[in-house]
């Protein structure tokens, strides 16, 4: 089977100092993790971390680890083969294709599941490689992203419990992602009832309930998860400080791990209204302006090729955005107090959508501090 991927193998930091560049500060990584890590395990949680934000790159991969995690949750096989060489439990996200079964089987250890064929694959691919498979069952509680229906849980677990090589361990659920749904009493206590029902009916013990990602740390924080839940699988929480059912932070977590770093090509005083005729922007968009007179603008060398534009936020607030085209962030620096000049360096916050487009881009050096 090939093993051709895109994505290039040795994702390392960079000893290029130059800009646009992501800064990551493992100390305050560090810190984030072991504070989710005492959450969970006063409440006897078990702590899946999710890294797929920032590609599972090795860098910060060994800095969880060596915080204490033990299992490390990432969406795609690609990222989880970068890190095969360190000894943790791989958890792939993403459903399984059935044309990287192999892949899937030699990189995880355990995977997320809601198809049969799928569940076959893999159980065939186990098999050739001589390997047991762990599986998590998912079951759709009404976000209605992945997932199984209820009613059809006992019927695919009796399929999935035949499987050669496949070894069943738990049940698991996705919420927040696509309808936004938030976890609560009712469907996470839902989740726990239906691996009760998987046992009482088919008299095996499930080891496993996963029960979502960072929008259910909130339960765990106001001390009202649900009894039964036995792991949770977090990453913005963990890499950004903040819950996200209600988007709190959380308190003594680093909302900065992650400080985006770029630097002015031009800097001028040009109107703040586009001369001649207004058709569409490099993106087919017609672009609306208002006249504030004469500004100070700023060029910044990083376009919507590398960063989700409206994931920054510019750490001196006296900065605006303006906008951005493929390779250019336009800057309004007229009521900054800081002397500004060509070469300098603007440093911004990210969101997890920023964060995921500058760590993915290869244009974009990834630098530790
Ligand atoms: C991305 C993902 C997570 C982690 O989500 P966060 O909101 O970053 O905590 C957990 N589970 C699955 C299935 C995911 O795809």
């Amino acid at each position: 089977m090939s093993e051709v991927y895109n994505i290039p193998q040795e994702m390392t930091i960079t000893k290029d100092e130059s800009y646009p560049r992501i800064e990551i500060n493992l100390d305050k990584l560090s810190h984030n993790t072991k504070m989710a890590l005492n959450i969970c395990r006063r409440n006897k949680i078990d702590l899946a971390v999710v890294t797929k934000v920032f590609c599972s790159m090795p860098d910060m991969v060994k800095i969880i680890l060596e915080a204490g995690v033990s299992i490390i949750g990432d969406s795609r096989v690609e990222n989880l083969k970068r890190i095969k060489g360190l000894s943790c439990e791989k958890l792939l996200l993403r459903l399984p294709s059935i044309s990287q079964a192999e892949e899937v089987v030699r990189y995880a250890d355990i995977s997320l599941n809601s198809e049969m064929d799928t569940l076959k694959a893999l159980s065939k691919a186990a098999v050739k490689a001589n390997k047991v498979h762990k599986i998590i069952l998912m079951i759709d509680l009404g976000d209605l992203r992945e997932g199984i229906w209820p009613g059809e849980v006992i019927n695919t677990s009796k399929e999935v419990i035949g499987l050669p090589n496949i070894e069943f361990l738990g049940i698991g659920t996705n919420l927040t992602c696509y309808g936004g749904i938030i976890p609560d009493d009712n469907n996470l206590g839902k989740l726990v009832d239906i691996k009760k029902d998987i046992e009482e009916k088919l008299g095996i013990k499930l080891k496993v309930v996963s029960g979502g990602n960072s929008s259910s740390l909130y339960k765990v924080l106001n001390k009202t998860m649900v009894d039964g839940i036995t792991n949770l699988r977090l990453g913005e929480s963990v890499v950004l400080g903040r819950e996200t059912a209600y988007g709190k932070d959380i308190p003594g977590m680093f909302k900065d791990i992650f400080t985006f770093k770029g630097e002015i090509i031009e800097l001028k005083e040009k109107p703040s209204m586009p001369i001649g005729n207004i058709g569409m922007d490099a993106f087919g968009e017609i672009p609306t302006f208002e006249d504030k007179g004469i500004m100070k603008r700023a060029i910044i060398s990083v376009g919507r090729q590398d960063v989700r534009i409206d994931g920054l936020t510019p750490r001196d607030k006296t900065i605006e955005i303006l906008g951005g085209s493929s390779d250019h962030l336009l800057l309004n620096l007229t009521n900054c107090k800081g002397n500004y000049k060509v070469g300098d360096v603007v440093e911004f916050d990210v969101d997890y959508g920023a964060l995921l487009s500058l760590m993915t881009s290869e244009y974009i050096n990834k630098y530790i501090v």
